[in-house]
């Protein structure tokens, strides 16, 4: 039986594999978002689309080596966007399947509610999308005001309001959408959107980084959903909102923080091969870009081996997302700057990925909410439990 540092390896050379194949396709992507439908079957775009659907629904996992992986644990997904993200980030973001969607399905749904989705899904290629954020209440989302009130002629609810900066949002089948049923924190809950319902509306919006994802504002005009689409609703009352979209976030921060870590890996391996005979300052300053992205993947392997352990321990996921959108930022201005004054223009790649960089910032909270969730997650004593099961030590392929 191997080690599971043999089989994470495994994982991260067949992903290494596919995602070279997707290489050739960033540049068009980016400047026409719609062209990831001719995408689908190129293997890494099918594997995002197909491995996280769980074991009860999917076709088949991937087997590599004889190993099985389904991308249902955090440390398997880490290893999967970060070699993918090396290729295109925005790219993974923008592919059909359950993504944090299904997350929050997984935490919240009921049978009937993952027999919908999960079946949809299978169907044919559907995208799905996670819309928490409104305009003025990005950071502060316990405030929204998009309502969820019952219908009067009841057996449905009404959806009124609007998202924005909504991932996917103008091609989803699907969308998670959160709303208040009632005052505070606890009042707010999710509901499952069939898109095709008269009042759902999407609109893009144009963007610096991450073009391919699509952003869009979502505009919710009375939308009417089935009281069977209201998730958690066969849960306690403490675990029916919150609860689920805090597990979600955590999975989710270390996915993110992978893909930072593999923003990095790429603009650092592509001034390496540009600066072929560095001097021995700039091969000074290639070794540190190398050293923070070792430390910063080893603090994103940890903190997905604690959400593993705990799903509700979401400190050092927070504390990785904060590293390594940082160090996806700093790498990739670095290494601009290592290639002279004109490289946004010369190397349109590493001019994307810095670009790319910027926009994980705000992706699942900014760097100052992820400070406060840390500071918050420590007095609280999270972080702790896990956090000694240490990397072991390794050099992963090509780093
Ligand atoms: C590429 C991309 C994809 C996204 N995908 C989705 C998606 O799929 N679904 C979705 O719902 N949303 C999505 N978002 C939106 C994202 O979650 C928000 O942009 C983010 O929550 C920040 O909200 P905001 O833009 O309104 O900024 P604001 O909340 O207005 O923040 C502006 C600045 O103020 C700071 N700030 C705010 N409050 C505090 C505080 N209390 N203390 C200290 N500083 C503070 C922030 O750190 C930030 O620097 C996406 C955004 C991007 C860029």
């Amino acid at each position: 039986m191997r080690q599971p540092r043999e089989r994470l390896a495994l994982l991260r050379g067949q992903v290494r594999e596919w995602a070279a194949d997707v290489l050739p396709y960033a540049a068009e992507l980016e400047s026409d978002p719609g062209t990831v439908r001719r995408m689908l079957d190129l293997p890494l775009l099918s594997g995002v689309a197909t491995l996280q659907i769980p074991p009860e629904y999917a076709p088949a996992p991937l087997v590599v080596g004889r190993e099985r992986f389904d991308l249902r644990t955090a440390l398997e997904r880490v290893v999967f966007f970060e070699e993918g993200a090396r290729a295109d980030a925005g790219l993974l973001l923008s592919v059909p399947g359950p993504d944090m969607a299904g997350s929050l399905v997984d935490a919240l749904g009921d049978r009937a509610q993952k027999d919908w989705f999960y079946g949809r899904l299978l169907e044919r290629p559907t995208w799905t999308c996670f819309a928490m954020t409104e305009s003025e209440r990005g950071s502060d989302a316990t405030s929204m005001a998009t309502s969820l009130t019952p219908s009067a002629e009841g057996g449905s609810l009404l959806l009124r309001g609007g998202k924005r900066f909504v991932g996917n949002a103008v091609r989803a089948g699907i969308a998670v959408v959160f709303a208040r049923m009632s005052p505070g924190p606890l009042g707010i809950r999710a509901v499952l959107v069939d898109t095709a319902a008269p009042g759902f509306a999407a609109e893009p919006i144009p963007t610096m980084g991450l073009r391919a994802i699509q952003l869009g504002a979502v505009t919710l005009d009375a939308v009417q959903v089935p009281e069977e689409h209201l998730l958690g609703r066969h849960l306690p009352a403490i675990r029916q909102g919150m609860w689920g979209w805090l597990r979600t976030f955590h999975v989710w921060r270390t996915v993110l923080a992978a893909m930072g870590v593999g923003i990095a890996a790429a603009a650092h391996a592509y001034a390496r091969r540009e600066r072929r005979t560095p001097s021995p300052r700039v091969r000074e300053q290639l070794d540190a870009m190398d050293q923070r992205i070792r430390s910063a993947r080893q603090l994103t392997h940890r903190a997905a081996r604690t959400v593993d352990a705990d799903p509700s321990d979401g400190t050092l996921a927070c504390a990785a997302k904060l590293a390594a959108s940082r160090l996806a930022d700093r790498t990739t201005r670095e290494a601009l700057a290592l290639l002279g004054p004109g490289a946004r223009l010369d190397h349109p790649a590493l001019d994307k990925m810095a670009r790319d960089a910027q926009g994980l910032e705000f992706m699942e909270g900014t760097s100052n909410m992820q400070r406060l969730s840390v500071f918050n997650g420590v007095m609280r004593g999270g972080g702790q439990s896990h956090a000694d099961a240490a990397e072991p030590a390794q050099r992963p392929a090509g780093t």
